[in-house]
């Protein structure tokens, strides 16, 4: 028979600490909130050894009296609510009150702390829930909170703990969404004695992500602004061309709390829509206000995820906010170096090359877009008129909201295979493409034109190049229309996984370093991925508190510029690295170094140049996809064209 027992409060504390104490991190995050619901304006976070060690936090906030000093690590001790209806009208960050037994149940905690109105301290010290007397103690207004060698009691949850580097690079994170919601308040972050941030009080917005950020960033940024029905959104998205390779850019706020939401997420990528390549995300930092009745803070123990009571207004409210701004004209005008009428924000002069020759591609893609949109939009009316769709055809991809463009799925395959699916020129940023039919795998669709690589004759033939974006080159049986960029892409990313075979990938030591600005904790994540630089030829050094110089650079990449690749790298290190195993995260540094280096749609070719990427074309395996899995390729029988020409 078993036996039912109930567990000692400590121990349920140890459970509960299981859900709010996550990692180092978790205690700085709860800390720093309490520190801010105290009315703190100044707080300091000290940290050793990535908070495995020590963390503390200082602050000088209301403070608490010696009798509230053994309360407040009671379970389920607050000062935030008293009443039911409390808890649908809250205003502070914490108010669960679980945070500080949990600490305290599975670390040793010192707490010294002071109100204004008291003459002394009082000091109180905790080691696995047990609490030692509380006795008096000098100190300055505010609270002191220590905690050292957190889970020294949970044997199973240290051994979890990864890296000082790692740890540290998830404090920070914690650190700058705090500092994000609160640049009013002075905030300094220290880890083994070494300033990683010292903010100063009294910030604007735009100074706070200079600082914790770049100034680069801060400078391509514009201010979005609307309120309707009881919905007030604030805050400032950036250019663009700023966009990254992590989702950690985009910083949200509801009522000063950083949250996470998907539709606020899916709103953010609609907004971008079309402006943003694939595959990178817009950086955003949007504070929205709500009535605190109109939300569910309370559905995840450390509150980062919440619950609208309307959530589809949220969504329209942020996608219109920032779709306006974007739309607006503003948007272009600063950027080419013009009048900021309007705008607070002051773009380096760099910007306004990049943005004129980025301005002139985007308007070309577009134009290129539109004239393979009429054509294949003529084609398609003749092709449903025919009604001949072959047997057995899988309708290959329907593409949600792309109204200038629907490809008629059988039009481009090949005896009915689906063929192609979003070709780049209709890529869109976005949700992804809904599935609405297998899509071949790169070995699938090499298997099935095998054949026609092999009727691709060893002679090229006559070749064109269309709008500087797409290669048409004649076969024995018809002709295929190529995607430069998708090809190169391809025979970049072969190449680069051969030479890496054989060794580190052949770097060049550069004459002058090129300098680059990141955080504080994209250097954390440089830290832990030498050995992986290494091999891919990127020796990069730490200059100054918050920069890095990149020594040496791939050879391979000599088309791409070293600042923007390596802080897309470290981007990728910080998102990625986690959840990936080795072999994936190097496909995916060998996937971004083959995109930047390869030719991209615009650029004009010579004849000699499109002859070498098409003899090369013969010597990979998979020229078939692009490293993606987006086809290079499309081909067009004779047989085919002869339908389309009502010949047959
Ligand atoms: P919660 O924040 O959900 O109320 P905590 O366990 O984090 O729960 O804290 C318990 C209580 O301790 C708080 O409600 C507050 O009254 C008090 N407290 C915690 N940290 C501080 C601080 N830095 N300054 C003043 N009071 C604090
Ligand atoms: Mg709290």
């Amino acid at each position: 028979m078993t036996t039912i027992n109930i567990l000692s409060q400590n121990m349920v504390n140890k459970i509960a600490a299981g859900e709010v104490v996550e990692r180092p991190a978790s205690v700085v995050k709860e800390m720093m909130e309490n520190s801010m619901d105290a009315s703190a304006t100044r707080i300091v976070v000290d940290v050793e050894d990535g908070g495995k060690k020590l963390i503390r936090v200082s602050d000088n906030g209301c403070g608490m009296d010696a009798d509230d000093i053994v309360l407040a690590f009671a379970p389920h001790a607050t000062s935030k609510i008293i009443t039911d209806d409390d808890l649908f009208a809250i205003k502070t960050l914490g108010f669960r009150g679980e945070a500080l037994a949990s600490i305290a149940s599975v670390s040793q905690v010192e707490i010294v702390s002071r109100p204004s109105d008291a003459i002394e301290g009082a000091r109180l010290e905790i080691s696995a829930g047990k609490q030692s007397p509380v006795t008096p103690a000098a100190a300055s207004c505010g609270t002191t909170i220590t905690i050292r060698n957190l889970f020294f009691n949970t044997p199973a949850r240290r051994k979890f703990l990864r890296t000082a580097n790692t740890e540290m690079g998830h404090i920070i994170e914690q650190f700058t969404r705090i500092a994000l919601a609160n640049t009013e308040t002075h905030l300094s972050l220290t880890h083994n004695g070494r300033t990683v941030h010292d903010l100063p009080d009294g910030q604007t917005l735009q100074q706070r992500i200079g600082l914790l950020f770049s100034s680069d960033l801060a400078d391509a940024l514009f201010p979005v602004s609307r309120k309707e029905r009881d919905i007030e959104i604030t805050g400032l998205i950036a250019h663009p061309q700023q966009s990254r390779t992590g989702a950690q850019w985009q910083y949200i706020f509801l009522n000063g709390r950083h949250i996470r939401d998907r539709f606020i997420g899916h709103a953010i990528r609609e907004a971008y829509r079309g402006m943003v390549e694939i595959n990178r995300r817009p950086v955003v930092f949007l504070f929205l206000r709500m009535p605190p009745a109109d939300v569910d803070v309370n559905v995840h123990p450390a509150k980062t995820e919440v619950r609208f009571s309307n959530s589809n207004m949220v969504h329209s409210q942020v996608l219109a906010a920032i779709r306006d701004r974007l739309l607006s004209s503003d948007l272009t005008m600063p950027l080419r170096g013009g009048d900021l009428t309007g705008t607070p924000v002051v773009p380096s002069s760099s910007q306004g090359t990049d943005a004129d020759s980025s301005q002139d591609r985007q308007e070309h893609q577009e134009r290129v877009r539109q004239a393979m949109a009429d054509f294949f939009k003529s084609s398609a009316s003749r092709q449903t008129a025919m009604n001949n769709r072959p047997a057995g055809h899988t309708p290959v991809r329907a593409v949600p909201n792309q109204d200038a463009f629907s490809k008629p799925p059988d039009l481009l395959s090949h005896s009915g295979a689906p063929v192609t699916d979003d070709a780049s020129f209709m890529e869109t940023p976005g949700s992804p493409p809904v599935s609405a039919g297998p899509i071949p795998t790169a070995e699938q669709y090499t298997d099935r034109h095998i054949e026609d690589e092999r009727a691709y004759t060893d002679e090229i033939g006559p070749v064109l190049q269309i709008h500087n974006t797409y290669i048409v080159t004649e076969t024995q049986d018809g002709f295929v229309i190529i995607d430069q960029h998708a090809l190169h892409e391809r025979i970049l990313y072969e190449e680069l996984s051969r030479q890496l075979n054989r060794g580190p990938l052949a770097a060049q030591r550069r004459l002058i370093p090129e300098v680059v600005d990141v955080t504080a904790e994209q250097i954390a994540g440089a830290e832990n991925h030498t050995e992986l630089l290494d091999e891919m030829g990127i020796t990069i050094e730490q200059f100054g508190p918050r920069s890095i110089a990149v020594q040496s650079f791939p050879v391979l990449l000599d088309k791409a510029d070293p600042g923007e690749f390596v802080r897309d790298l470290l981007d990728l290190f910080l998102e990625r690295a986690g959840n990936l195993s080795r072999e994936e995260l190097i496909h995916h540094v060998l996937d971004m170094m083959a995109c930047k280096a390869a030719v991209k749609a615009g650029d004009p070719l010579t004849e000699v140049e499109i002859r070498a990427l098409l003899a090369q074309r013969r010597l990979i395996q998979q020229s078939g996809t692009c490293p993606h899995g987006r086809p290079t390729t499309i081909r067009l029988s004779l047989a085919e064209l002869e339908k389309q020409f009502k010949r047959t």
